[in-house]
């Protein structure tokens, strides 16, 4: 039997834990996934992989099966390009210096926000650090959380539409690679890269960078997302159906810090199975 026959559905590949800007630590995660109903899931932290041993601990003793899994920070031009990498060598030195770059930008950039932000509010980095998991990758979520603790805005979603959008004074932009750079970072640390939420509002990247990230190796499309819309998502469709790329379907959780609930999209088995065929920089984990 080949070793992808092992895993069962339904599949959700990107969870957040509180090792990035979800708000349950990994064991917790696995827990909601396994009482959504979930087989298979990915823990997919940004620009991390210290939540997979937790992960595959947690999940493992719940019977499902983990994709070790990341989504790695990109960006094009003005916007930001979210890279989901699943299966990949975590000791691969390429990929260790370049989220090692990131994490550290985004302690820089973070500091850097809260300091504007407390010229104007009273918010201070250590409001910041309450609200972060020690040695997670830190982000505009946890500024979010400690302008809701300090009682600036409601919600992180009120805190994203005004004082973080990247239109605000308050905003600093984080060092990101570009998306053919990040592509090929997890395809040649042996691992799957499948764009992120691809038909956003932000609309589809070009043809000419799509054709370029194909060449380094992108697998394939999260096609089922909340954030995706149509025309952009019946076109992606499309071209992933013509080019036979990996179609993949997800909640994106993050506990708390947003509604996304786990399993409310889902990937087939037939597409799991293509990537753990795929993947040859580590394997999944089965319970
Ligand atoms: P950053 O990478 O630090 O710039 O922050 C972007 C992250 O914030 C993304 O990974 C999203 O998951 C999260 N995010 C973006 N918009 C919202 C929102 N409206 N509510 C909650 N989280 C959000
Ligand atoms: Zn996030
Ligand atoms: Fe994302
Ligand atoms: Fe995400």
């Amino acid at each position: 039997m080949a070793a992808h026959g092992r895993f069962d559905g339904p599949s959700d590949l990107h969870l957040h834990s509180d090792h990035s800007d979800g708000t349950e630590p990994p064991a917790e995660v696995m827990a909601a996934a396994h009482s959504a109903g979930l087989r298979t899931v990915a823990l997919t932290d940004h620009d991390t992989t210290s939540g997979w041993a937790e992960a595959a601990e947690a999940a493992t003793s719940l019977g499902m099966t983990l994709l070790p899994g990341m989504e790695l920070s990109a960006r094009h031009q003005w916007r930001s390009v979210h890279v989901l990498g699943y299966l990949f060598d975590p000791d691969d030195e390429g990929m260790r210096a370049l989220t090692d770059r990131i994490r550290s930008s985004r302690l820089t950039r973070a500091r850097e926000m809260a300091d504007r932000i407390g010229r104007d509010l009273d918010l201070t980095w250590d409001d910041i650090v309450a609200q972060t998991s020690e040695g997670a990758t830190v982000g505009r979520p946890h500024l979010a959380d400690a302008l809701v603790a300090k009682g600036h805005v409601r919600d992180r979603g009120e805190a994203f539409a005004g004082i973080l959008h990247p239109a605000s004074d308050y905003y600093v932009a984080l060092y990101a690679p570009g998306p053919v750079t990040a592509v090929a970072a997890i395809a040649d640390a042996g691992g799957v890269p499948i764009i992120a939420h691809p038909a956003g509002r932000a609309g589809l990247l070009p043809e000419p960078l799509v054709e370029r990230m194909l060449e380094a190796g992108l697998a394939g499309f999260e096609l089922g997302h909340r954030e995706n819309e149509e025309p952009a998502l019946s076109r992606l469709r499309d071209l992933t159906a013509r080019r036979d790329l990996i179609a993949t379907g997800s909640s994106d959780y993050h506990g708390l810090g947003k509604p996304n609930r786990p399993g409310e999209h889902t990937t087939s088995d037939e597409m799991v199975a293509r990537i753990i065929d795929r993947a040859t920089g580590s394997a999944p984990v089965f319970p």
